[in-house]
């Protein structure tokens, strides 16, 4: 027999799961589970990923820092650097890498 609170809980969480998908898929709420507020709470969790998974993003190898780009462009023109280890810099990280290429062409120039 499966206790009453486990199957409250399995409930909740077809809710939710619901609730991710609609948000993923539809788009819109599903007017006869809305008055869940586990499904409310999926359903924004799903829009939330939906809009990250949308944009461009690039993570620094140094720190928790990620960099969320609105398209293409800005995802080219951002502000993150490759260095030659095929890691990724914020420009905070940066100057702290002493085998980076751009640290070593400024100090070429100077
Ligand atoms: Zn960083």
């Amino acid at each position: 027999m499966i206790h009453p609170l486990e199957k409250k809980r399995a409930t909740y969480l077809t809710a939710f799961e619901e609730g991710v998908s609609d948000a993923f898929q539809k788009g819109n709420m599903n007017e006869s589970k809305r008055s869940s507020a586990y499904y409310r709470r999926g359903y924004e969790f799903g829009i939330t990923l939906k809009e990250r998974l949308r944009n461009y993003s690039m993570k620094c190898d140094y720190c928790d820092h990620i960099e969320y780009y609105e398209d293409e462009n800005s995802f080219f023109q951002g502000e993150m650097f490759g260095l030659n280890d095929d890691t990724v810099s914020c420009p905070n990280c940066l100057e702290k890498q002493p085998n980076s290429k751009i640290t070593e062409e400024r100090l070429n120039e100077s």
